[in-house]
Order: C-alpha cells, then structure tokens, then sequence
C-alpha cells in the first residue's frame, strides 16, 4: 500500500488542508507518477468549490500534473521507472467505444478526470492509466510543463479541431492560463493574431506571447470596429459575453469555438445563417494530440509562463488565481 500526501478541500470552497489516502493495488495498465510539478487551472477552483455540481470530498485538485514515472504496472509496455511524464485533465478513458478507437479520447462519455470522483496533483503521487500518461520530450522543459497537460491541449486541439489555417486572422478572448498559451501556438502556427482582454495592462505582455494586435474587451466602439475581421475566435473566458458582437466580429465561414466554461453562450440565427458562421466548443485533447501538442512546443520554443508556489503554498496561489487572473500559469512545485 503506498501513502499519498496532498492537500485537499475538506468541503466546496473549503481551504486546502494537509490529507493522505491510501492507493490500493496498481492494474495492469496503470502508472503511478511521482509528482514534481502541477500547474493551477480554473477548472481546479470550480472543482474546489463545486461550481459544476460533480465534486466529491475530500477533494485534491490539480490536473496539470509533470512527474517522474514511480511504478508501472504489469501490462505497461511504453513506459518504464525513471521516465518523464505528464498527466492532465484526463487520467482515463473506457477504450473500446467508438470515440475511443478513432483516437477520440477526450470525447468518451466514460473519460475518467483526474479531479472527478478522485484525487489529483497537488499532492506527491498520483496514478493514470497508462495511455494518459504522455512522455515528456527533449526540449520541453518539465517543471513548466505540467499547465500544457490541461491548458495547453485545450486551447491547441481546437486549432486541429476546427481547421484553422495560417492564413486565418485570429482572435484569443481571455488571456488568463488557457489565453497565454493559445497565443503562443496561433501565432506560431502562422495566424494573425488579436488577443481580446478586459485587462489593458495585460496589452504589453500579449504582444509578447506573440499577438499582433490588442483590443480592450471594455471598449465596445474597438469591438464594433472589428466587425467581420476574424476567421476563427477562441474564447477562454468563464462568463457569459454579449456573444453578438463577437459573432458580427467573425468574417464569413468564421467559427467562435469556446474552451472557457461560461454557462451559456446563445445567438441570434440570421448572423450565423447569412455569412455561414458557427458556434463550437471542445473538452481538452487526446493523449495522441497532447503528443503532437509537445512536439510542437518542442520544436517553436512555447512553454507555459509560469510563477512558481511550493506545494504548502497553494491556498495563497488559488487566492491569486482567483483575485488576479494573470496572464500566465501559476504553478506548484514539490
Ligand atoms: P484564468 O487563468 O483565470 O483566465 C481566464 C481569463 O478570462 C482571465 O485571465 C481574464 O482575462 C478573463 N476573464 C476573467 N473574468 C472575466 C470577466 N468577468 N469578463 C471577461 N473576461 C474575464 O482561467 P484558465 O485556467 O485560463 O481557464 C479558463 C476557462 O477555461 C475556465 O472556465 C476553465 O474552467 C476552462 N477550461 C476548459 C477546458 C476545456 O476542456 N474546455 C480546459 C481547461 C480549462 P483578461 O484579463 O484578458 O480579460
Ligand atoms: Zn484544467
């Protein structure tokens, strides 16, 4: 039996607190993780204060897991002890329905998460089966690659999703984790880039990461000015918009693809009709594009832009997250 040493929430919205669980048996097919690093995503706080209804706890967040790999079990042929892995949003799926034979993953109605119903990275071992435990690449850095896991892969799998090409003049709503990240991969990609923000002072670091343009999401005469200028807008924000002036926003064939959990998004039909735009969303990635994902990283020089916590810290990171939204990754280190 091994002894797991994280912290949990002991109740929705509860403070973190030192917990330890037992780990039962490995199967075959699954791995345990050492942790070295995890990275903060906003879905670990509406984990924590049961936002979506699907929490349990105890309850340890943290889904952008990296780590070294501690155990195998006796059906593991691609990993090995020692190896360098990292672990998200998913740590299962059932395998065998359709989704999962077509290299869908992601989209299996049975995908286990690694915070749903159990526990996860912040704390100094965590187990996955072994399909979602992906190897780190030579020239990816792995303290600061535990946000692409869960971050990276859902801003990165759209862009394969839904076809966007580097012709395309793009737009990033919300440059938070996701956001910061989905600017480095379009802007790599070949795309012209416009990153929206509620945060003017975020305008400097966006350029940065790769944006050639900044519109202040505030500023509704900027917004109606870039009326039919985007192919493809990528929205990472939580809350509900006034999702019509981003549909007029889009050029004809355009597509407003959300990853950000807002709880609604609606539009009138004639503005979608009439130029042939669309509306679509998408959940994270498959452990196959989370590898093409590292890859790329790997081969343009993206990473996370993180500020490091120890683990103890993460009640006063979370706070952060929460009271700051900064344009970059927070991240906790054993
Ligand atoms: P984050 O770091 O907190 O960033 C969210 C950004 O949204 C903020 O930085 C801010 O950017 C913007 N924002 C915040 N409040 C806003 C408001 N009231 N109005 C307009 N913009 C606002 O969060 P994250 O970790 O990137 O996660 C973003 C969302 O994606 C969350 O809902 C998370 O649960 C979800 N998510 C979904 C998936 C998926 O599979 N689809 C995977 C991971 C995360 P500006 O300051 O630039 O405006
Ligand atoms: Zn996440």
């Amino acid at each position: 039996m091994k002894t797991v040493k994280g912290y949990a929430a002991l109740e929705a919205g509860g403070k973190l607190e030192e917990f330890e669980y037992e780990l039962g048996d490995l199967a075959p097919n699954q791995v345990d993780v050492r942790v070295d690093a995890c990275g903060i995503c906003h879905s670990d706080l509406s984990m924590l204060k049961n936002d979506w209804e699907m929490s349990q706890y105890p309850l340890i967040g943290g889904h952008e897991i990296t780590g070294t790999v501690d155990e195998v079990g006796g059906a593991v042929t691609h990993l090995q002890k020692g190896d360098k892995v990292g672990v998200g949003w998913n740590s299962g799926a059932c395998m065998t329905c359709q989704q999962c034979l077509s290299g869908d993953h992601n989209l299996c109605s049975a995908a286990e998460g690694t915070i749903v119903q159990r526990h996860g990275g912040f704390a100094d071992l965590v187990r996955a089966e072994s399909a979602f435990t992906v190897k780190i690449p030579e020239g990816v850095d792995l303290l600061k690659a535990g946000p692409l896991f869960c971050g990276g892969i859902t801003v990165f799998n759209p862009i394969l999703q839904m076809d966007v090409k580097p012709t395309d003049r793009v737009a990033v709503v919300g440059i938070g984790g996701l956001g910061h990240l989905a600017l480095q991969f379009l802007s790599k990609w070949g795309c012209e880039v416009t990153a929206i923000s509620t945060s003017p002072d975020k305008e400097a670091e966006t350029k940065a990461l790769g944006a050639h343009h900044f519109l202040n999401a505030k500023d509704d005469s900027a917004l109606a000015a870039a009326g039919g200028a985007f192919d493809f807008i990528l929205s990472t924000v939580n809350v509900k918009l006034d999702w019509g002036s981003y549909i007029k926003m889009l050029r004809p064939k355009g597509n407003l693809h959300l990853v950000g959990a807002a709880p609604e998004v609606s539009s009138e039909v004639f503005p979608l009709i009439l130029a042939q735009r669309s509306i679509s969303a998408s959940p994270v990635g498959s452990p196959a594009t989370i590898a093409t994902m590292l890859d790329f990283c790997a081969r343009h020089d993206i990473a996370p832009h993180t500020r490091e916590f120890a683990m103890a810290e993460v009640n006063e990171a979370l706070e952060i997250l929460e009271k700051e939204s900064p344009a970059k990754r927070l991240i906790l280190k054993n």
